[in-house]
């Protein structure tokens, strides 16, 4: 039995990695990739001790200082199930794996939210897609659709003017996100922007080829032809896995106090996956190294 099992290698889920090493608990870290949504990020000015680091180079950062301790990790594999067992928890992985410890630090993040509309699952990865910094210079040149109003959709938009040939921006309600970048984008020569519209359908057979919107007001339908879809509508927590355990708030965050206790005892959550607000880099780093400390102080108790 491990004395800790970390879920997640993101910020969060690395920062209590080196935590942990550095107690000396013996610890597993379970993660479907190395580095979370900070991968999907052009760069990061905001992440102290660095004025500019791209998103992958800083975690790969972390994953090297995270090698340098004595821990084990298992990686390409989520877990699917977690359970308390008799003196602590036990976790499957989707490759049948099984593992027990005494203490648990869940720290699975958000993935993007979908529109659940026709033609969104058929044609993911031919024309729709839900990254605009990973996969926007495949659709340079041509005439795109980019669904949202927040920061993800206007810096998806900001991104795209400038290699795009036309640029829609399709959003359910008024644009959301900061000042600054609504100023950035609008007045882009190739940007057409509809608010308060609703995406009824993205059409296509092999792969995209134009979207359906309709005016909320008036009700009125339009068709343009494009070739790639941007779905930047925000994230939703990864914690389906945890549900059976602890109840999640009615954004379906893993709620926590501020030593990052989830009110069942050995079991910690921290980043992106909690009710803590402000889902930063630094933030979730933040919170890793706490629920680490935390979880070292709980394993003390124990013996
Ligand atoms: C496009 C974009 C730009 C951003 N830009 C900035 C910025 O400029 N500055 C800033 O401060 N913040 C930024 N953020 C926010 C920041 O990236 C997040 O706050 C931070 O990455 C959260 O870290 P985390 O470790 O909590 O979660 P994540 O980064 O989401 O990591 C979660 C980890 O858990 C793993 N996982 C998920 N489910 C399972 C499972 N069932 N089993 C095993 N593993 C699982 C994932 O593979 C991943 O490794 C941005 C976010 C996005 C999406």
């Amino acid at each position: 039995m491990y004395e800790l099992i970390i879920i997640g290698a993101g910020l969060a889920g690395m920062t209590a990695a080196v935590y942990a090493a550095r107690k000396k608990l013996n610890t597993l870290l379970i993660s479907y990739d190395v580095g979370g949504q900070v991968l999907t990020t052009a760069g990061i000015e905001n992440y102290m001790g660095y004025q500019f680091i791209e998103g992958s180079e800083l975690m790969h950062k972390f994953e090297e200082q995270v090698k340098q301790f004595s821990l084990d990790m298992r990686t390409g594999q989520g877990v699917s199930s977690l359970s308390q067992i008799d003196g602590g928890f036990e976790v499957s992985t989707e490759k049948g794996e099984t593992y027990q410890a005494k203490a648990v630090i869940f720290a699975t993040g958000k993935r993007p939210r979908q529109l659940n509309i026709l033609g969104e699952k058929k044609l993911l990865g031919r024309g729709v897609t839900y990254c605009a910094i990973c996969d926007g210079p495949l659709f340079a040149g041509e005439k795109v659709a980019v669904i949202g109003g927040g920061n993800s959709a206007l810096e998806a938009a900001d991104d795209m003017i400038k290699i795009a040939e036309h640029v829609y921006l399709v959003s359910l309600t008024p644009l959301t996100g900061d000042q600054i970048l609504i100023d950035k984008v609008t007045n882009a020569s190739n940007l057409s922007i509809f608010l308060e519209h609703q995406v009824l359908e993205i059409k296509g057979e092999d792969r995209v080829e134009g979207i359906k919107i309709r005016d909320l007001k008036s009700k009125q339908e339009r068709e343009f032809n494009i070739g790639g879809v941007f779905i930047e509508i925000g994230l939703i927590p990864n914690s389906e896995v945890i549900k059976e355990v602890v109840t999640l708030n009615r954004l379906r965050e893993v709620e926590v106090n501020c030593a990052n206790e989830t009110g069942v005892l050995g079991l910690f959550a921290a980043g992106d996956v909690t009710n803590v607000p402000e889902k930063q880099v630094v933030v979730a780093a933040g919170e890793g190294a706490k629920a680490a400390l935390q979880a070292h102080r709980y394993l003390q108790r124990l013996k």
